[in-house]
């Protein structure tokens, strides 16, 4: 304190006590909304703030000025509010990009939603046959339903593709080798790395072929008396083109069955329905793995399924059976409100036309260019009529982008609408997108931010709108 200059200990000492502050009318009026520790916490963050400021010394002079006590107030008002809000929140997703992994990937469909909010109120049928009256498998409200929608004999559900990948190669392959061409050994996300699964699986790599070539006679050649498993692994989020070869599902079982060895597919993005009817390239379809013999087939939830997150394992009885009874299956195990989110999925999955106008991923993936276009001439109207000429918006063409690891090369044609302002740079615009609430979230590209209507349904438009022209002005 002795540092202190005369002016700074003269502002500190103008400083209000958390008490002080605390007993202002407008805070004490906030406690009825925001809890309690919410607004001391504030206050004292508030304080500090600005006690360290002042002490600081004069040197930053005119910010060294406490505030006056309305600007305290209004600091901790805002501090409060902050520390009362969800962590985990809704925003709105204007990237255009439909699975974005960092954004929850897929939205689940209205009928999901209410099957979540049923069983989450109250008790139910989780694991218990109400026909017999005895308790049964939890798997048993989807397994019916997957093996309907793959042509597969039986089918687990778990915590998400990465456990099924660990699951299949720990209960199939622990302390021995599992065959998988070096073209396959991808990276998806930022920590599923196929090397490393299978070491923590307890499975011994035996890599094959080359990055950009394998060939059938390549696994013949590696298989030994080691070997306990074919795997293949769906590249996902890239392709190798050009001087490229691979050896179809169809030949490994062959070899497989000569050889007496299980083969697994990890198909990845998992599509149960063919998007070649709306015009996008052939994802790989679970139940074509399983026509082809593959022994089981796993694949994520909330990629092209467009259900919550969780990992579908599909194909041979005996084998799913084995699964089942590995310890790991317990603590991968699939969650009750997860399961009741998958069946309702899957559910609508059984009727194609319901499928691409229920299930959110599949309908954003279909939505034709002319809706799309509708939505951003709507979209911009209302941007422009609430800036009231602050924003400059117009629409351009561009692309949307599938996401979750699936078709990376696929650019499905869309509508944007542009957000300048001739003062504030495209970072400060989108910044500030980001900062409301609820956040939005864009794309910068050119210079310009882009909002992409593709992954806003019609119902948010207005809301987007409102929240755009809200961060104009200086
Ligand atoms: C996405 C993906 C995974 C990981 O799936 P999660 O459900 O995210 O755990 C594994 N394998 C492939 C091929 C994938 O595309």
């Amino acid at each position: 304190m002795d540092s202190l200059d005369s002016r700074a200990r003269l502002l500190l000492r103008q400083l209000p006590s958390v008490d002080e502050l605390l007993q202002e009318p407008s805070i004490r009026g906030l406690i009825e909304s925001v809890p309690r520790w919410a607004v001391v916490e504030a206050v004292r963050e508030v304080l500090d703030r600005w006690r360290r400021i002042v002490a600081a010394g004069p040197s930053g002079s005119s910010q060294t000025d406490p505030p006056l006590r309305a600007a305290l107030v209004a600091e901790a008002q805002e501090a409060a509010r902050r520390r009362d809000r969800p962590a985990l929140r809704r925003v709105i997703n204007a990237t255009g990009v439909i699975v974005h992994t960092n954004l929850g990937r897929a939205p689940l469909p209205e009928a999901a939603i209410e099957r979540i909010v049923e069983v989450a109120q109250g008790y139910s049928n989780l694991e218990y046959d109400l026909e017999r009256g005895a308790r049964r498998s939890r798997q048993a409200h989807v397994e019916w339903l997957l093996c309907r929608l793959t042509g597969a004999e039986a089918a687990l559900a778990v915590n998400n593709n990465a456990a099924a990948v660990l699951l299949a190669i720990n209960t199939l392959a622990e302390g021995k080798e599992v065959i998988v061409s070096r073209g396959e050994l991808v990276e998806i996300g930022d920590s599923f790395r196929i090397p490393d699964i299978m070491r923590r699986a307890g499975g011994i790599l035996r890599e094959v072929g080359t990055t950009n070539r394998t060939y059938l006679r390549d696994y013949e050649t590696a298989v030994g008396g080691a070997t306990a498993m074919l795997l293949k692994v769906h590249t996902s989020n890239f392709r190798i083109l050009g001087f490229a070869a691979d050896v179809p599902v169809s030949e490994l079982v062959a070899l497989g069955q000569q050889r007496g060895l299980p083969v697994v597919e990890d198909v990845g993005s998992g599509a149960l329905l063919d998007l070649s009817q709306i015009g996008l390239p052939k994802e790989p379809l679970p139940s074509e793995s399983v026509r082809a013999g593959a022994d089981l087939v796993t694949f994520s939830g909330d990629k092209l399924l467009g259900g919550p997150q969780a990992g579908l394992i599909v194909g041979k009885r005996s084998l799913v059976e084995r699964l089942r009874l590995n310890p790991l299956a317990r603590a991968v195990r699939i969650d009750k409100l997860t399961l009741a989110a998958l069946e309702a999925t899957l559910r609508l999955c059984l009727d194609a036309e319901r499928a691409f106008s229920d299930i959110p991923v599949l309908r954003a993936l279909a939505l034709p260019l002319r809706e799309v276009d509708r939505r951003a001439a709507r979209l911009c109207e209302q941007i422009a009529t609430l800036a009231s000429g602050q924003l400059e918006v117009s629409v351009i063409s561009g692309v949307s982008e599938v996401g979750g690891g699936a078709l990376p090369l696929e650019a499905i044609p869309t509508r944007l609408v542009a957000v300048r302002a001739r003062h504030l740079t495209s970072q400060v615009i989108e910044g500030r997108l980001r900062r409301t609430d609820p956040p939005v979230m864009v794309r910068i590209k050119d210079g310009q931010v882009l909002l992409d209507p593709r992954t806003v349904p019609e119902s948010g438009l207005e809301e987007l709108a409102r929240l755009v022209a809200s961060i104009a002005g200086p």
